[in-house]
């Protein structure tokens, strides 16, 4: 099954989603998670977080350029330098804008798998992008919200004129 995208202006967005308990994590848990895989195909992004599809909760999915699909519940991100790489994201929520954002280029993270094991690993490069991005969906915040002032001042009418059409699409369908 194939989700509906939430866009820039819809409040999911922007709230901090909650934790997954364990008991949580059954078989439905997971084909939402393969929902949430095929959606993140469907729409070719190579990452998609549960918010995204209006589920408020701590999940993510991911693909980290090789075609390996993490499934990935309450992740913890931690930054292991102080080096950062900038890298061009864009959003499925956010569509058609792609702005440069600085993030650190290593972090660890770990989370639990599909099957509630704790999974430790080190990311770098396009996957360590990917990841905190999509971890900044579980804490509300875009990457529009990342970007150079400069950059920001350039996209501000698009913002504006996405959340009122999505605001204006909410309301329609009420
Ligand atoms: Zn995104």
């Amino acid at each position: 099954m194939v989700f509906e995208i939430r866009k820039y202006g819809d409040d999911v967005l922007k709230q901090i989603a909650k934790e997954v308990e364990l008991s949580e994590i059954n078989d439905e848990f997971r084909k939402f998670l393969d929902d949430m895989v095929e959606t993140m195909y469907e729409t070719d992004g190579i990452g998609l977080a549960a918010p995204q599809v209006g589920v408020s909760k701590r999940v993510f999915v991911c693909e980290d350029g090789s075609g390996k699909i993490r499934k990935i519940i309450n992740p913890v991100i931690e930054s292991l330098t102080e080096e950062t790489q900038e890298f061009e994201e864009g959003c499925l929520s956010v569509p058609g804008i792609y702005k440069k954002v600085e993030r650190p280029k290593k972090v660890m993270l770990k989370y639990l798998n599909e099957n509630g094991e704790a999974v430790e690993e080190i990311a770098e490069e396009l996957l360590a992008v990917v990841v905190q991005h999509e971890n900044d969906h579980l804490n509300g915040i875009l990457f529009v919200e990342k970007i150079s002032p400069m950059a920001k001042r350039l996209i501000a009418k698009k913002l504006a004129n996405m959340k009122k059409e999505t605001k204006r699409i909410m309301e329609e369908n009420e």
